[in-house]
This record gives structure tokens, sequence and C-alpha cells, in this order.
């Protein structure tokens, strides 16, 4: 499948892949890196949160803690606790008014019994069991949250129907004489913490936000279950340990990250421990790399659609060289008109390869001139070889002196006359011709007159002669002649015409001028001639029938005596 896709879609879906690949792996790694820096700046936010929280309240609790201590040690107070309730009391509304918390404000005499009390409550009662009013025998004491019924009654039902919650601040009265005088004892609403917890939120502005605040031993004073341990002991004695740090929490099956820290006290106000926990959904962190892994997707897309796009572009730009060169490849060898590579652009690698096309085209166009240069001089060779052999053929064939053709080139001549006459009967005869007297010659004019009166006679006999016919030379002064398609009657003719023409004949050899006489037998082929031998022997018969009647004749073999003896 991959192969069958052009170079132009592969590097384009290459790249493709490559881009949304990264895309992915960018929007990824934003998001856990955003996901990382959320719930770090979340659980930071909340252990400030609660830091705060724990400060307002601790600072709170140590002003209220001081102001009651301060009113009673006041010397000039001193005087006024053992007189009328009437003239402690403006004291002690004058307190209350200046730090709306304040619930109550009373002096309890050493026995127990309020002597004066803001609104007069509880005046006249007992709070000798109270321990505040214990702890403030021995000297400045706080007490923690707890409901006081007592005073619940008098107040009414509270506006959040929550139970009245109180933190007691008490401190020992001493009269001019260093006598105890008797405790002053101050009730702080609860609903005090819960509006400072409430104004924290009001200001983060974060609906996941939650602010719960436990006592010292885990128990919930504000927060969704009042009155549970919603962490086990180990859990609260760690927090205590730390006094600020954050942790992740799982509840009801999410996890909240938690920052908390410990109201321990500020200055000389000890504090109560109260842990402060400020607590958000880690989906919240979530959701934050959510929304940037998505924004992030969505351009690394649009970034890849823009790069497929110019990929596309630039792979087609790439490529075109290639195609150029495959369409000349394709063409060359069929189109004359294209004989070599084009020169390309593009890149290094592509011109490298078009000039490395065109020198192998070169060699390819060297290679094959030299092939057809050896095919042509191995033709010529091959040429030269049959004319060679044609000539040591005929050379073969060939007798020497005259020129005609020797016994063996006869034979062969022969053979296909004897075939011609079995197949298709077509007649021939052969001529035994012999110089008369031819030792006297030599023994006359010498031996190369001799052999000129040879080749002279060869060239009459040949000359006299049709072209399909044939002389040949066996040796010594005798001829042979061939003669085709002929009747018995044309070859005493022809013997005539031949004896004749050599009895007319000049020999010229040096000084010497003379003529020689020839005598003929001759035999017609006949059924009964097995070969051409056989013919041969029936004319030399013949010959010498001519010898023997006186030279310068003819004799035919079958023809009468009458007719064959031709005197000249
Ligand atoms: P006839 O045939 O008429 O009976 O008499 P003749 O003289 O021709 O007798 P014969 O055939 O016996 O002699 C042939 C002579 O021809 C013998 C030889 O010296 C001579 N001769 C043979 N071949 C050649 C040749 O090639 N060159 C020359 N110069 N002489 C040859
Ligand atoms: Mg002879
Ligand atoms: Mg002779």
């Amino acid at each position: 499948m991959v192969r069958r896709l052009s170079l132009r879609s592969q590097i384009t879906i290459l790249v493709g892949l490559l881009c949304f690949g990264l895309a992915c792996a960018l929007a990824l790694s934003s998001a856990y890196i955003a996901r990382e820096r959320a719930i770090g700046r979340i659980t930071q936010a909340s252990t400030v949160a609660a830091q705060t929280l724990a400060n307002i309240l601790d600072q709170g609790m140590a002003e209220r803690y001081r102001e009651v201590r301060n009113i009673a040690q006041l010397l000039p107070l001193r005087e006024i606790w053992n007189r009328d309730p009437a003239e402690i009391r403006p004291v002690l509304e004058q307190l209350k008014v200046s730090f709306p918390a304040y619930a109550w404000i009373g002096f309890a005499r050493p026995d127990g019994t309020v002597h004066a009390a803001t609104y007069r409550m509880l005046e006249g009662q007992s709070v000798a069991a109270r321990p505040w009013f214990q702890d403030g025998l021995h000297g400045p004491a706080v007490g923690d949250v707890h409901e006081a019924k007592l005073l619940a009654g008098i107040l009414g039902p509270s506006p959040d129907n929550e139970p009245f919650r109180f933190v007691d601040v008490a401190a020992p009265v001493h009269n001019r004489d260093g006598t105890l005088a008797g405790v002053l004892g101050a009730h702080l609403s609860w609903s005090w913490a819960s509006e400072m917890r409430g104004d924290l939120l009001n200001q983060s502005r974060n609906p996941d936000q939650e602010i719960w605040i436990l006592s010292g031993d885990g128990t919930v004073l504000l927060g969704p279950k009042t009155g549970t341990k919603p962490f086990t002991e180990p859990q609260v004695r760690a927090m205590l340990r730390q006094t600020s740090g954050a942790f992740e929490d799982t509840r009801d099956g999410q996890v909240f990250l938690t920052g908390y820290a410990v109201a321990d006290g500020y200055r000389d106000y000890p504090g109560f421990n109260w842990i402060i926990l400020s607590r958000q959904p880690k989906q919240v962190a979530f959701a934050y790399a959510q929304q940037i892994a998505a924004t992030i997707l969505a351009l690394g897309f649009a970034v890849a659609l823009m790069g497929i796009l110019a990929t596309s572009l630039i792979a087609a730009k790439l490529v075109k060289p290639l195609q150029i060169l495959t369409d000349a490849a394709d063409r060359i060898g069929r189109d004359p008109s294209v004989r070599a590579f084009p020169r390309v652009g593009g890149s290094r690698e592509v011109a490298r390869l078009a000039s490395s096309l065109r020198s192998l085209m070169r060699r390819a166009g060297l290679a094959e001139r030299r092939v057809l240069e050896t095919e042509q001089r191995s033709q010529a060779a091959h040429a030269q070889h049959e004319k060679d052999l044609t000539a040591l053929r005929s050379l073969a064939e060939t007798d020497a002196l005259s020129g005609l053709l020797n016994r063996r080139g006869f034979d062969l001549f022969s053979q296909d006359a004897v075939d011609q006459f079995q197949r298709y009967g077509r007649n021939f005869a052969v001529l035994m011709a012999d110089i008369d007297f031819f030792k006297k010659v030599n023994d006359t004019y010498g031996h190369a007159a001799g052999d000129e009166a040879i080749r002279a006679i060869a060239r009459t006999l040949s000359e006299h002669l049709r072209p399909t016919d044939k002389v040949a030379r066996f040796g010594g002064e005798e001829f042979v002649v061939l003669i085709r398609e002929i009747g018995q009657e044309g070859v005493l003719t022809v013997a005539q015409n031949l004896r004749r023409a050599v009895e007319l004949q000049d020999i010229v050899s040096g000084e010497h001028r003379f003529s020689v006489t020839i005598s003929i037998g001759g035999a017609l082929i006949g059924p009964a001639d097995r070969d051409v031998q056989d013919l041969i022997e029936r004319a030399d018969v013949a010959l010498y029938g001519a010898k023997t009647s006186g030279r310068n004749r003819v004799v035919i073999d079958g023809l009468g005596p009458r007719l064959a003896s031709s005197a000249a």
C-alpha cells in the first residue's frame, strides 16, 4: 500500500502524522504541566487561606485575652469591683460594645456568684462550676468552644439556628491589698469565627472552596458536619505537629486538595490549636489543564494542517525533477527526439542523479558503438574468410598452368550433370582432346613453348564453348570437355569446331610461332553409365580411335566411322 503511494503523498502523510503527533504530545505535556502547576497553585492558595484565617482567629483571640486581662488588672478600676453592680456594669458594657463578638461579660465573686454582668444577665446566679471561673481563679485563662445552655436560654434562638457556642476569656481581679476580688469573664460568640471564615470565602470568590475549622482534637467546629471527626487521630496529630501544610484527601470518591494551618496562639495568647482547613476539589485543576490542552490541541491541529499543505506543495516541487527524469527515461529509445536526460534543478541529490544518468547514457552510447564496430569488424572478417575459403576452394579445383578445372573440380561439376541426367534425363557429353605429337613440340621449341601451347589451347577451347559447358585439364597435354544439353550429332559438330579452332590457331612463344592439332574422342551419356568415369573411359576409347586413324580428327562413340572421322 505504502509502496504504491506517490512520494509526494508519502512525505505529506509522514509530515502530517508527525505534526499531529507533535501537537498531541505538546497538548498532553502542556496539560500535565498545567495540571501540576494548578495543583501547586491551588495547594499553596489553600495553605495561605488556612494560614490567614488561623492568624485572624489567633490575633482576635489574643486581643480579647489582652483586653480582659487589662480590665481585670487596671489599677484605677480596682476600687470599683466591690462596689454596687450599677457602677461596674458600665465598664463591662463599654468593653462589650468595643467588640461585637462579646456575647456576655460578667464579674463573679470568689464564691462564684455573678456580681455584675452586661444586661444584668446571670447576675446573682452561681458560675462556680464553670471551667472559665475555676481557671480564672488561678490566672488569665481561655476556654475552648463550648455550648452555654444557661446563656443560650437567655439569648434566645441564634440567627443561623445553630446552637450558641462560645469561647471564654477569664482573668482574676485583685483588691488593692492583693486579695482576690473575683473573676472577670467574657463569652465570645463563636459566630465571630464563622463570620471571619465567610469574609475570607467571599474574598476568594471561589465557589469550589471550602473552609473547615476543627478543634485541637479533630472535631469539626465549623464545616459540613459539626461535631464529627473527619480525620483520623494520626492525621490530626500530624497536622498539629507540622502546624501548616497541604495534602490530598479523598472523600465520597472525590479528591480534594487541602491546605491547613494550626491556630497555635499569638504572643502570650496560648491558642487552642484549632486546625483551619481550606479545601478545593482536585477536579478544578484537571478542568484547568483540560482547557489548556484543548486550546493547544486546536492550535496544534491548525498549525499541522498548514504544515501539511506547505509540505504537499514543497514535496510536489521536490518530486517534479524526478518526474522529468522518469519521463525522459520512458522516452529514450522510443522517441528519437529524446536522446539524453535533461538538466534539472532541485536538490543536490536530484542534480547528481540527473548528471549520473547523463553520464550513464554517454557510457552506454560508447559501449553500443564499440559493440557495433566489433560486429562490423567480425562481419568483415567473416566475409574475408568466406572469400579466402572460396579462393582456396577454387584453387583446389583449378589447374595452375591453364587456369582450367583440374580433375577434382571437374568431378564436382560433372557430378551435377550426372544428377541432372539421372533425375531429368538431361543429356550431356564428354570430349577427350589430346595434342598430337606434343613431344616433338617440347623437343623443337622447348618446354616453355609447350606450356604456352597448353595455355593457348585451353583459352581457345574455353572461348568456343557455351558458358554452361566446361573444359578441364587433368595434367599432361590432355583436355576434358563437358557439353550440356546435347545430342549425338551436336557432339560431333562441337568437337569438329574445337578441333578446327585449335588447328587454325597460331601459338607464339618467344620468337617461335607455330601451330598444333588435337585429336578428339567423344561419348554421349547413356543409361548404362554409372558415373562420369564410365563416360570418360568411352571417350578415351574414341580418342584412341582418332589417334590411330591418323590424328587431327574426331571420333564419337556410337557413331559410324564415316561420320566420326573428319580429316583436316
Ligand atoms: P601423340 O599423342 O600424337 O601420339 O604423340 P605425342 O608426342 O603427344 O606422344 P605422348 O603423348 O607420348 O607424349 C606426350 C609428351 O608431352 C610427353 C611430355 O614430355 C609432354 N608433356 C606432358 N605434359 C607436359 C607439359 O605440361 N608441358 C610440356 N611442355 N610438355 C609436356
Ligand atoms: Mg598424350
Ligand atoms: Mg599427344
